[in-house]
């Protein structure tokens, strides 16, 4: 099977299995137990948020471990001040390409009157525009937030333009970082960000972990209140999943530059070998992009039809976002970069990974042109 779904998920790196499996059978003590059994998992714990810390540009202190970054932006919605200075509802400011489980949990918050939402849009390309952003990020605005990639298209999102609006507005910046950690360079501490969320299951590590990471001196409430987490997350730590998070930041952080090259070759040529055979149009292509990713759509082709005929010929793709794909509506992604519906219901996303090989992608191509070759025809 030639997998290229990692976007949607990685395969756990056999060096976080082995470090899981190792911290399951010798560390099960509570790592807030003040015994030498229950020390010693602490230590474990801190060794990870350290390592963590260190891919990220920050320091330890700054990292909340979490379930995954859907609890981490959530988290950041909970800790929004109540009343801004007029007595409204907070002021938020979110991009329409944001995660759409993220999305849908600030239009419930916006529907229970726990804040006033607004959009901002992004341009043909899956940008954010500037235009826009400067105009709505104004004084008032209690927090704007922006991923740094976005998981369908791979498209970078302009964070150090938007920051900069943030500081002169006196607006606080959350940044999505869950699909950028681990596949180019991200610096919590340079990118002018008050707080991020990310995953483990996009960098090799494993499901149900995550972060949220605080710029210093930013206090912020806890979803779940207790003790754990310098009271920022309450709950047993999840000790193996962390453990094995941390060996995948550290994984991730030897030859990063060198794999988001390897990988953007791969992609590239992926996408010219496609489109010598095949009519093709990629989506954000005239824009910076994450390495691993291709979202594109063949002729007139609908997204199910070819998902179905090249996994029974061993390839793994995805239609848009797992998250939002099963239902029939395209995807909030595209049609924010007014692609037109017909258009949208075509969209593929191929996503690489480190793994992904240039045999792999050979093969995908093969696997492709055999399977398409019917369906282009009539396209
Ligand atoms: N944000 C983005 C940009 C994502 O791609 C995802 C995963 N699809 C999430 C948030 C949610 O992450 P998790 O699976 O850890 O809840």
């Amino acid at each position: 099977m030639i997998y290229l779904d990692n976007n949607a998920s990685t395969r756990p790196a056999p060096e976080v299995l082995a470090a899981m499996t190792q911290c399951q059978q010798n560390h099960w003590a509570n790592p807030a137990a003040r015994h030498a059994a229950g020390q010693a998992a602490s230590r474990l714990l801190e060794q990870a948020r350290a390592q963590l810390a260190q891919l990220l540009n920050g320091k330890p202190r700054q990292v909340v471990f979490t379930s995954g970054a859907t609890e981490a932006n959530v988290q950041v919605l909970h800790g929004l001040t109540p009343r801004d200075a007029g007595g409204e509802p907070p002021l938020l400011l979110m991009s329409g390409i944001e995660h759409a489980a993220f999305l849908k949990a600030a239009q419930l918050r916006e529907a229970q009157g726990l804040l006033r939402l607004q959009l901002l849009p992004v341009d043909a390309q899956g940008r954010v525009s500037l235009d826009a952003a400067q105009a709505l990020i104004r004084p008032g605005v209690q927090l704007v937030s922006v991923m740094a990639a976005n998981n369908e298209t791979g498209v970078l999102q302009p964070i150090a333009e938007i920051a900069a609006l943030c500081r002169a507005a006196g607006a606080l910046l959350h940044v999505d970082a869950t699909q950028i950690v681990g596949r180019l360079p991200f610096d919590f501490t340079g990118s002018g960000a008050d707080l991020a969320s990310l995953s483990a299951h996009k960098l090799h590590g494993p499901k149900g972990i995550g972060a949220l990471l605080l710029r210093e001196n930013l206090a912020w409430p806890a979803l779940l209140p207790g003790a754990q987490e310098r009271g920022r997350r309450g709950g047993t730590a999840n000790l193996p999943a962390i453990v094995g998070f941390g060996v995948a930041a550290q994984l991730a952080g030897q030859n990063l530059s060198e794999a988001a090259l390897r990988q953007a070759h791969l992609r590239d040529a992926f996408e010219a070998q496609l489109a010598a055979r095949l009519p093709l149009r990629v989506f954000g292509a005239d824009v910076p992009r994450l390495p691993n990713t291709s979202c594109l759509r063949i002729g007139a082709l609908h997204a199910d039809a070819v998902l179905g005929r090249l996994e029974r010929g061993g390839l793994i793709a995805a239609s848009g976002a797992a998250c939002s794909s099963g239902g029939q509506q395209a995807s909030h992604v595209l049609r924010a970069m007014n692609v037109a519906e017909a258009e949208a219901q075509g969209a593929l996303r191929f996503s690489l990974s480190r793994d992904t090989s240039a045999e792999d992608i050979a093969a995908a191509l093969q696997i492709m042109g055999e399977a398409l070759a019917p369906l282009a025809q009539a396209a």
